[in-house]
């Protein structure tokens, strides 16, 4: 089994969810005590979150590509930024490495076109949604196409993933918002909906809507224990 370097913090929320799904996916395909060998870095989110609101993105993929670096030396065989709105500085964090770097939007890309979906909404934080690094992704390598909610379902998202779920808040309200923004793409055609910010699936779950939701966190999971056991 290889061992499977993260690098998280952001925020440590999900990270602990990457943690338990690691572990809980290998104990089901290998058994008995098995569990994922791997290597967890985590961030103070505090300096990251300030670098992102200031537009230091330069100095935050300097730190994260720094942190990368420690991963490697600390045995990773592979690398999985926890992260989706950080792959905005996917490029300068896999320059730093010489191991695989497994990127968020590949495995979720991957996923969704073996569900055989072509049109898919896309929640995550403005980042995410407005810039091109990751829908563009999905449209170039996987040939997606990818909605995003208007400006104001756009400002109501980003604003619960900062104040609510990073912090581990959970309100039934904040799901209310988000079902209602998911009805919104579906009606403009989205097939399916991607959890495209590790912390959406504490939110949102199949238990709440049929429309069928991509959780990126757990697809990146899964994409990394598929490579760790793989020859
Ligand atoms: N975990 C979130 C994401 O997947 C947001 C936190 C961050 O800004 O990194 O985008």
């Amino acid at each position: 089994m290889k061992t499977i370097g993260l690098l998280g913090g952001m925020s440590w929320e999900s990270s602990a969810l990457y943690y338990r799904i690691l572990n809980e996916e290998v104990k089901d395909l290998l058994g008995g005590l098995h569990s994922a060998r791997c290597v967890m870095l985590s961030v103070d989110f505090a300096e990251i979150e300030r670098l992102q609101m200031a537009g230091e993105w330069e100095r935050a993929g300097e730190r994260l590509a720094e942190e990368a670096r420690r991963i490697e030396a600390a045995g990773a065989e592979m690398l999985l930024l926890c992260t989706n709105t950080m792959h905005k500085l996917a490029p300068q964090i896999e320059a730093a490495i010489s191991i695989p770097f497994l990127h968020i939007a590949d495995a979720t890309g991957a996923a969704i076109r073996k569900a055989g979906l072509q049109t898919v909404g896309l929640l995550g934080t403005r980042f995410t949604m407005e810039e091109e690094f990751y829908a563009a992704r999905l449209r170039e390598h996987w040939d997606l196409e990818v909605l995003v909610p208007d400006p104001a379902g756009r400002e109501i998202v980003h604003k619960i993933i900062y104040k609510e779920l990073v912090l581990g808040i959970v309100r039934e309200e904040s799901r209310r918002e988000y079902l209602r923004i998911i009805d919104g793409l579906r009606r403009r055609g989205a097939e399916g909906i991607i959890e495209g910010c590790t912390e959406i699936g504490m939110l949102i779950g199949p238990e709440h809507t049929d429309v069928p939701l991509f959780d990126t966190t757990r697809i990146h999971a899964l994409a990394a224990v598929e490579a760790a056991l793989s020859e």
